[in-house]
């Protein structure tokens, strides 16, 4: 059996460690140029590689290709491939069928990093062998090369769900959905939402779909579509007897007629699109049987992922915080929800089509300020110059952090939540958040 892995990464080297284990003839192709560390790893395990290169004839004469995530279908070999009717899978799908472990997969359009982080702790506080995978970390396929765990946490992007065949997780988690990647979705949101939905495709009756039911593409997703699984939803406004739910300050999460309850004042996590991620994960840990007094200590001492509504600094009373992972109108919904004092708020970037009305009442209430951080900020100032008293453009993050100094009182607080894309000035969302904190620390 010949394997193809297009793309030379984390999870092609480590499909390609999976394969030659497996006895797969295997040949490792990409477009670009191969990581040096990547390139020794596949020298040391006799792998076959090339790079800045497809050689057709090295690719077509395969049984299977695993394909990066990172790679358009449109691609011109991925399209020859799939003329040819070679399948063309995910690193999930291909790994899977090697491993006996249970795994819990975690899709969504934001919060999948952060529920992900969380489950992984929740179940490895419990003392499971439990792996953390997907679009996190270590590959998926080279863990399981290693056998070393029972189960697996997985982040899955959706591209990652368009290239499954088989694949079924156990235990399903849909955080939310809302626009996003639509440029590789032939601009349909249908077809975005179908692509996160393939997560639960194949599950049975003894399987689990966990997701947020008030989330409307959600709920309609479910109620003109057939899933086999058995669901488990979460709410911050309904209640439910099967489900988790917030209801007089507290977190309840009843499953298999075993309830858990905890004061949301308690969970470490601050904002209310956290207590939906808090309310996810804890449904994994109840179906894990996980005790009470575990759930309820890591649930208190999780402290969140770095760029996610993180807490920086503060000076002379003011709060700083970087939210930089939030590329999108939704994220910083939430973001800006979670504000209790006056917010000077650092928005602005590559846009992707933000609708930013879905901001205004928000942005009414709590923003003292905007800084517009980004090389095109027309649309922002279109939609915000006649809702806040001050506003201004700057073009790096130094200046970004300085003007909102001066713009601050005792008492107020420094978000950065750009709702938008990274790279106009920024190798992306991380380098953003790490030159706010450098910032703010140079204050
Ligand atoms: P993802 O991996 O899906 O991008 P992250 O956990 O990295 O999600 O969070 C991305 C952004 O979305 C951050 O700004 C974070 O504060 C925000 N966020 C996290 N969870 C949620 C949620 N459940 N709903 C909306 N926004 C969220």
């Amino acid at each position: 059996m010949r394997l193809v892995v297009l793309g030379g990464g984390e999870s092609g080297v480590g499909t390609a460690i999976l394969g030659k284990q497996k006895g797969y003839d295997v040949f490792v192709s990409d477009f670009g140029k191969i990581k040096d560390s990547y390139k020794e790893v596949l020298i040391n395990k006799g792998i076959e590689w090339e790079e800045e290169k497809h050689t057709e004839s090295q690719i077509l004469n395969a049984d299977v290709v695993m394909k990066s995530p990172g790679i358009p279908e449109k691609a011109p070999i991925v399209k020859k491939l799939i003329e040819k009717g070679i399948p063309v899978i995910s690193e999930i799908e291909f790994a899977a069928p090697f491993t006996k472990a249970v795994t819990i997969g975690i899709t969504g359009s934001n919060g999948k990093t952060t529920t992900t982080m969380l489950t992984y702790h929740l179940l490895q506080s419990a003392g499971l062998k439990v792996g953390l995978a997907g679009n996190i970390g270590k590959s998926f396929a080279e863990q399981v090369a290693e056998d070393k765990y029972d189960s697996y946490v997985l982040e899955l992007s959706s591209f990652q769900l368009d290239g499954i065949i088989n694949y079924k997780p156990h235990i399903a988690i849909i955080t939310n959905i809302s626009p996003d990647h639509l440029d590789r979705y032939d601009y349909k949101y249908e077809n975005y939402i179908d692509s996160k939905f393939r997560i639960t495709m194949n599950q049975t009756e003894e399987d689990y779909l966990i997701y947020d039911a008030d989330d409307e593409t959600i709920s309609n997703w479910l109620q003109n579509n057939k899933t086999r699984a058995k669901l488990i939803p979460f709410s911050l406004t309904k209640t439910f007897e099967e489900g988790a739910f917030i209801k007089n300050n507290t977190m309840e999460v009843t499953i298999n007629q075993e309830e858990f309850k905890m004061e949301t004042e308690s969970i470490a996590l601050e904002g209310k699109h956290n207590l939906k991620n808090a309310m996810a994960a804890t449904s994994v840990a109840k179906l894990m049987q996980i005790r009470k007094a575990t759930i309820r200590e890591s649930l208190s001492n999780f402290q969140g992922v770095e760029h996610r509504l993180e807490k920086v600094l503060k000076i002379q009373n003011v709060q700083y915080i970087n939210d930089s992972k939030a590329t999108n109108v939704n994220a910083t919904f939430f973001a800006l929800d979670s504000m209790n004092t006056p917010t000077v708020w650092i928005v602005g970037g590559v846009d992707k089509g933000n609708d930013y009305n879905e901001l205004m009442a928000l942005v009414r209430e709590k923003v003292k300020a905007i800084i517009c951080l980004g090389v095109d900020n027309g649309k922002i100032i279109d939609a915000f110059g006649n809702v806040v008293d001050m506003m201004i453009e700057v073009q790096s993050m130094r200046e970004a952090v300085i003007m909102a100094q001066r713009l601050t009182e005792k008492g107020d607080t420094v978000l950065l939540s750009p709702a938008c894309a990274s790279f106009d000035l920024f190798e992306n969302y991380e380098d953003r958040g790490r030159q706010f904190k450098e910032a703010v620390q140079n204050l």
